[in-house]
């Protein structure tokens, strides 16, 4: 994430606002990756390549509901889920550099569901990169399962654990911490702190905004509530990064009864409860949000320090109880919200429970 973020006027708001999804990504992306890096015309084709595969002719839509309510699909791709947006993109930017250096990668992902997926989606057949996927036996959904296991590619390799998915991240973070290793096999993560993942995800905001705003002609230009289904917290932290930009959204977190966002914001309360809770909404099963480090980063205005020393407590306490500055209630920016969906094998439904 770059030290100082590009800030958006309001011509420019404006263009964005009649163009397509794809044309926001390829704009998001152009303003952090410059053409040193990728000339502009190879980031079209990499974006126009990502999205190829996708079901829906505009990518992602905007579902008009009842009472001003609106829903943003974003699962029109291979796997169904969001994840395919970023993942697609992120492994083409991935494939254009290993080609470019002649390298090969392989990207290892431990998963719950749909990281995995849609990570071996991405980068089936590529010629530059294996991907091993390590899932834990008989905790995904049933689909997700065969969506992992039955790719015939040569470049993909699942293998089932036992055990949780918070107890497979163990051996892999193992695998990571050990750097020889890491360099000597080539190995990668595609997890959804990668910067390329949340950058893209940004646009998905950009889109829900232009989409819902009634007008941009108002001084200020009027704010629209997005409720962002939270686990890791990148697509909170995209919007939270979109907002600094100048889009003017109110962020709200949704979570399940794995609530450590929600407590977060609410009371600054950033600690692990006891264990991971198992619920219908098994993506969002998270205990660690890595990407709220990018949030208490925007938060204390930039500072690197403040952000560095809360994360490093949080690493050896597993409890943080942040300074005031960072999570002033009632925020006007970003409010949480706990939705209890019960536990598979219950009745499905869920309820608000704000506060
Ligand atoms: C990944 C995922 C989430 C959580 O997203 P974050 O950006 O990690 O907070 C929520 N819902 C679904 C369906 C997901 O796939």
């Amino acid at each position: 994430m770059p030290e100082k973020l590009p800030q958006l006027d309001r011509d420019t708001l404006r263009q964005w606002s009649v163009v397509s999804y794809p044309s926001l990504v390829k704009e998001l992306c152009s303003l952090f990756i410059g053409p040193e890096l990728i000339p502009r015309d190879d980031l079209n084709d990499l974006i126009d390549r990502a999205f190829s595969r996708f079901r829906h002719k505009e990518v992602v839509h905007l579902s008009r509901l009842r009472n001003g309510l609106n829903v943003l699909e974003l699962w029109h791709g291979v796997t169904y889920a969001f994840k395919d947006l970023s993942l697609c993109c992120a492994t083409q930017f991935l494939q254009y550099f290993l080609e470019k250096r002649k390298k090969h990668i392989t990207v290892v992902v431990g998963t719950s569901g749909d990281t995995g997926s849609a990570a071996i989606e991405s980068v089936q057949g590529a010629e530059n990169v294996d991907i091993i996927v390590l899932l834990p036996k008989g905790r995904c959904t049933k689909i997700q399962e065969l969506q992992m296991t039955t790719v015939l590619r040569e470049n993909v390799h699942v293998f089932g654990a036992e055990g949780s998915s918070d107890e497979l991240d163990e051996p892999i973070k193992a695998v990571f911490a050990d750097v020889a290793f890491v360099k000597e096999h080539s190995l990668m993560s595609l997890n959804s702190i990668n910067w390329s993942r949340v950058l893209v995800q940004m646009a998905h905001h950009f889109f829900a905004y232009f989409r819902c705003a009634p007008t941009l002609d108002l001084h200020p230009p009027p704010p629209v509530e997005v409720v962002v289904p939270s686990g890791g917290a990148g697509s909170l932290a995209a919007g939270f990064i979109a907002q600094k930009m100048g889009l003017p959204i109110h962020l709200v977190a949704a979570v399940n009864y794995n609530d450590i966002i929600h407590r977060t914001i609410q009371r600054g309360d950033f600690s692990l409860s006891e264990a991971v809770k198992p619920t219908l909404a098994s993506a969002m099963d998270i205990q660690v949000p890595y990407n709220m480090e990018r949030i208490f980063w925007l938060l204390s205005g930039s500072d690197s320090q403040v952000t560095r020393a809360l994360m490093e407590q949080f690493e050896r306490t597993r409890s943080v109880s942040l300074p005031k500055e960072l999570h002033s209630k009632p925020s006007p920016l970003l409010s949480g919200s706990r939705l209890r969906s019960q536990v598979p094998g219950g009745r499905a439904g869920c309820w608000a429970d704000p506060g």
